[in-house]
C-alpha cells in the first residue's frame, strides 16, 4: 500500500538535490506527495547540521509528529541527512516518534527501508499484544507512539566516511544519482520553472575545516566518473533544462583517475578524492589528459558535448588549487557563467589557521587577483562576480580580528556574502579544542556589523552594472508581484521567515529565492550552509517555503519578473501583462540595466525575445 509522503528538505543545495532523487525514486516506486504534512502518512525530513539553529527546528517539528502520532498510531516518520548520520540511534532514543533514519551516505537505502518501516508498522498493529497495550487504562498505558516505535529501528546511519577506502568501491549511492527520474515536470530550481537542475560531481569533504561537521556528517570525497556526470547533463538538456549548477563541497578539487578506476556490474564507480596539489597557480596536473580527468577537463567535456545547457555554473570553490587551467575554461566557453563562489571565512590568518583553513588571506586574495584578471570583462557585458562566507565569532575572534573580516570584505567586494555566526557543533575538532567564547550578542552585533558592510559593498557593485547589458535567466514571477496579488499570504510568508522583505521603490533589501542567490545572509540566517528556509517536495517538485505561488497573479497589468545574470545578481523587470511574462519564464534573455537596488538591479528588456515575436516589449 504506497503512502502520501511529505518530504521537507532543510539546508544546502546538496540536500535538495538529494531530496530532489529520493522524490524521483519514491514516486517511481508509487509514493505520491503531499506539501501538507497534515494530509501525509509518511513525513520525512531531510536534515542540515551544519549549524545548530538549523537541527533545531527538525526537532521542534519532530515534537509535533510526537503528538500526531499518537492520535494516528500508522503515521511513519523518517529522519534523513546530517542530523540522522550525526545523532546515530541517540535521536530515535530521543524521539522514538522516529521510525527511519538515514543519513547522507546511505540515501539509495531510503525505498527498502521505507517500505519496511510501513510493513512493521502495520503488522504491529495488527498484533493482538500492542492493541492489548494500547488498550491498557491510563496513567499506566505507555504512549502510544512510544509502544508502535518498539522494534521499528530502520537505521542505516553512522557509516561515517564509508567509501573512504576502494574497498566501498561498490558505491550503491552512485546509483540513486545514475537513476535520476528526469521528469520536467518534477524537477528544476525552486524558482526557475524547471529549467535548472543541479548535478552532483564530488560528495563528501576531505578538508576537516576545525568547525565544520559535513566531512563527518557526509564522509570522504568521492568522485564521480565524468561520463556519468556528462550524459545525466545531457538528459537533463534533453529535458529542456537552461541552467545546470555542479555541486561539490570543494568542487574544483574534482579529479578521476581512469586508471584506477572500478568497473562493477558494468558501472564506473566513483572514485575516492586524493590529496590534491597544492599552490594557487598549479594547473599543471602531469597526469591531466589520457589518465586523469581535472576540473577544468570536466567542464570542458560539459560544455563541449552539451550545447543545450545555455548555463553552466559550479559551487562551492575552496580558495586553494583553483588553477589557471580552470579559468582558462571559464574565460574560454561562452556558456560558462562568470561567478564563482570562494568562501574565504575569515580576514585573520591567525583563525584561518586555527581554522585549519590551509591558506592565508594574502593567497586568497592572489585568487582573486588572478581570476579577476582572467574573466573580468564588463566591456562586453560580462563582469566576474564573487560570492563569499564568513563566519563571525569564532572561538578567540578578536576585535582586530574582527576588523580583520571587514578590510577583507572591503577589498574582496563580493557581489554578496553569507555570513554565519560560529555555531560550535558536536563531532568538530573547534568544539574539542576551543572554547566558545565569544559571546552570543557580541556574535550578533559583528555578524549585523559586517552584513551592513556588505550591503554597501554589494550596492555599489551593482551600481557598476548600471547601464549595461547582460544577458540574464528568467526565474519567474518576482515576489513582489505575487505579493501585489496576494497580500496576506505574503504577509503571512514573511511573518514566518522573518526575512527582510522587498519592495522593488528601493527601500529593504531583496530576499529573491533561487537556486543560488539566497537571502545575502541576514541577522536571521542561521540555518546551514548558504541556503536559508526549507523547502517541501511537492506533485510539481520542489517548492520553497518561502515562496508564495503565481497562479494567483492578475492576467492584466504590468508583472514585476525576476532574473538571474550570469553572475547570480538578482534583476527585475516589467513586462505588460502575465500572459506576455510567462513565455519569458525559464529563457534566457538580454536586460539593459537601468539601476540598482543594495541587492538587485533593475532593468529593461534590450530585444524582442528570440523566438517569440509575440511577444512585444512596449
Ligand atoms: N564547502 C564549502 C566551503 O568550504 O566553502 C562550504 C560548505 S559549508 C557546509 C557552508 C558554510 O557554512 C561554510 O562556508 C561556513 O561559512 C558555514 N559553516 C560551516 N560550519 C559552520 C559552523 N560550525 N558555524 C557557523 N558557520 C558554519
Ligand atoms: Fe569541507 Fe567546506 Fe566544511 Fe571546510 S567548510 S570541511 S571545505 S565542507
Amino acid at each position: 500500500m504506497k503512502r502520501a509522503v511529505y518530504l521537507e528538505t532543510f539546508g544546502c543545495q546538496m540536500n535538495e538535490l538529494d531530496s530532489e532523487l529520493i522524490g524521483g525514486a519514491l514516486r517511481t516506486l508509487g509514493y505520491t506527495f503531499t506539501d501538507q504534512p497534515a494530509e501525509a502518512s509518511v513525513v520525512l525530513y531531510n536534515t542540515c547540521s551544519v549549524r545548530e539553529h538549523a537541527e533545531q527546528k527538525v526537532w521542534s517539528r519532530l515534537g509535533e509528529m510526537a503528538v500526531r502520532k499518537s492520535r494516528e498510531p500508522d503515521l511513519v516518520v523518517g529522519v534523513l541527512g546530517c542530523m540522522a548520520e550525526r545523532e546515530g540511534e541517540k535521536l530515535m532514543r530521543r524521539m522514538p516518534v522516529v521510525d527511519i533514519m538515514v543519513g547522507p551516505g546511505e540515501l539509495d537505502k531510503l525505498p527498502g527501508l521505507l517500505d519496511n518501516a510501513i510493513r512493521t508498522r502495520l503488522s504491529l498493529l495488527d498484533d493482538p499484544r500492542t492493541q492489548r497495550l494500547a488498550s491498557t487504562p491510563w496513567p499506566d498505558r505507555p504512549k502510544t507512539a512510544d509502544l508502535l516505535s518498539a522494534g521499528q529501528v530502520a537505521l542505516q546511519g553512522n557509516a561515517n566516511r564509508r567509501s573512504a577506502t576502494l574497498a566501498a568501491a561498490q558505491d550503491t549511492l552512485e546509483l540513486l544519482d545514475l537513476s535520476r527520474a528526469i521528469d520536467p515536470e518534477t524537477l528544476g530550481g525552486k524558482s526557475a520553472a524547471g529549467k535548472s537542475a543541479y548535478v552532483r560531481i564530488t560528495r563528501g569533504c576531505n578538508k576537516f575545516c576545525t568547525y565544520c561537521v559535513v566531512p563527518f556528517t557526509r564522509g570522504a570525497e568521492v568522485h564521480r566518473p565524468p561520463e556519468h556526470i556528462v550524459d545525466e547533463c545531457k538528459r537533463l538538456a534533453d529535458a529542456g533544462m537552461t541552467e545546470v549548477t555542479l555541486l561539490g563541497q570543494t568542487v574544483n578539487h574534482y579529479r578521476f583517475e581512469h586508471g584506477a578506476s572500478v568497473s562493477i556490474g558494468g558501472i564506473t564507480q566513483p572514485q575516492k578524492g586524493r590529496a590534491y596539489g597544492v599552490g594557487g597557480d598549479a594547473s599543471g596536473d602531469p597526469h591531466r589528459g589520457e589518465h586523469v580527468t581535472t576540473f577544468a577537463d570536466l567542464l570542458a567535456m560539459i560544455h563541449e558535448r552539451v550545447p543545450g545547457i545555455l548555463r553552466l555554473r559550479f559551487v562551492t570553490s575552496f580558495p586553494r588549487s583553483f588553477g589557471n587551467d580552470i579559468l582558462q575554461v571559464m574565460r574560454d566557453s561562452p556558456r560558462m557563467c562568470r561567478y564563482i563562489h570562494v568562501p574565504a571565512q575569515t580576514g585573520s590568518d591567525r583563525l584561518l589557521k586555527l581554522m585549519n583553513r590551509q591558506y592565508t588571506v594574502s593567497e586568497y586574495f592572489e585568487f582573486l587577483d588572478r581570476a579577476r584578471a582572467m574573466l573580468h570583462q564588463p566591456e562586453i557585458g560580462r563582469p566576474l562576480t564573487i560570492a563569499g562566507d564568513m563566519i563571525v565569532g569564532f572561538p578567540t575572534e578578536t576585535p582586530e580580528d574582527h576588523q580583520a573580516s571587514m578590510d577583507l570584505l572591503s577589498r574582496a567586494r563580493y557581489k554578496n556574502c553569507y555570513i554565519f555566526k560560529y555555531s560550535p557543533r558536536p563531532g568538530t575538532i573547534a568544539i574539542d579544542k576551543y572554547a566558545d567564547d565569544v559571546p552570543d550578542a557580541v556574535k550578533r552585533a559583528r555578524n549585523n556589523e559586517l552584513l551592513l558592510h556588505q550591503n554597501t559593498i554589494s550596492e555599489q557593485v551593482g551600481g557598476e552594472f548600471v547601464g549595461q547589458t547582460m544577458s540574464v535567466f528568467v526565474t519567474g514571477m518576482s515576489k513582489l508581484a505575487v505579493r501585489r496579488a496576494r497580500p496576506a499570504a505574503a504577509a503571512a510568508a514573511s511573518a514566518t521567515t522573518g526575512r527582510v522583505s522587498l519592495t522593488i521603490s528601493g527601500k529593504p533589501t531583496s530576499s529573491e529565492h533561487s537556486p543560488h542567490t539566497h537571502e545575502h545572509a541576514s541577522p536571521d540566517n542561521d540555518d546551514g550552509c548558504s541556503i536559508s528556509g526549507s523547502s517541501v517536495m511537492t506533485e510539481q517538485g520542489p517548492r520553497s517555503t518561502l515562496e508564495t505561488a503565481s497562479a494567483t497573479t492578475p492576467a492584466s497589468g504590468p508583472v514585476q519578473m525576476a532574473a538571474r545574470t550570469e553572475g547570480d545578481v538578482i534583476a527585475f523587470f516589467e513586462m505588460p501583462n502575465r500572459t506576455k511574462a510567462e513565455l519569458l519564464i525559464g529563457q534566457i534573455v538580454r536586460l539593459r540595466m537601468t539601476g540598482n537596488q543594495p541587492l538587485a538591479l533593475l532593468g529593461e528588456l534590450a530585444d524582442a525575445v528570440p523566438g517569440q515575436a509575440n511577444v512585444q516589449v512596449s
